[in-house]
């Protein structure tokens, strides 16, 4: 059975320890079970005209975004720098100038 890479820095040196796969480069951690799925879904994010995100980008907003439970709006081309991607409804981990962490979604954002 041939391991998968580290799904984070793509190292090929991964190595099992009972139910999960580590690697030891960056030392990431990972269940084996979940990456037999990712392996097979491999998911691929997407901006709002189809460009792919990865962790780092610099995205803009292409909408306005009321930032839910208050009145702050993030204006539409607001500068979104160091993204991370994460799996769920909002699919865009980022910290913004002025606001603070939140979370986006790639629909709503084109890559800068
Ligand atoms: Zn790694």
């Amino acid at each position: 059975m041939s391991l998968p890479a580290c799904p984070k820095c793509g190292s090929e040196y991964t190595y099992e320890d009972g139910a999960m796969f580590v690697c030891p480069e960056c030392a990431h951690e990972w269940p084996q079970q979940a990456a037999a799925v990712a392996d097979e879904a491999a998911r691929v994010w997407r901006d709002a005209h189809g460009n792919v995100l990865v962790d780092g980008d610099s995205v803009t907003l292409i909408k306005d975004l009321k930032l839910k439970g208050s009145s702050t709006v993030i204006k539409v081309g607001t500068k979104v720098r160091n993204i991370r991607l994460i799996d769920g409804d909002h699919d865009i981990d980022c910290k913004i100038d002025g606001i603070g962490a939140m979370q986006l979604k790639t629909e709503f954002v084109k890559k800068a």
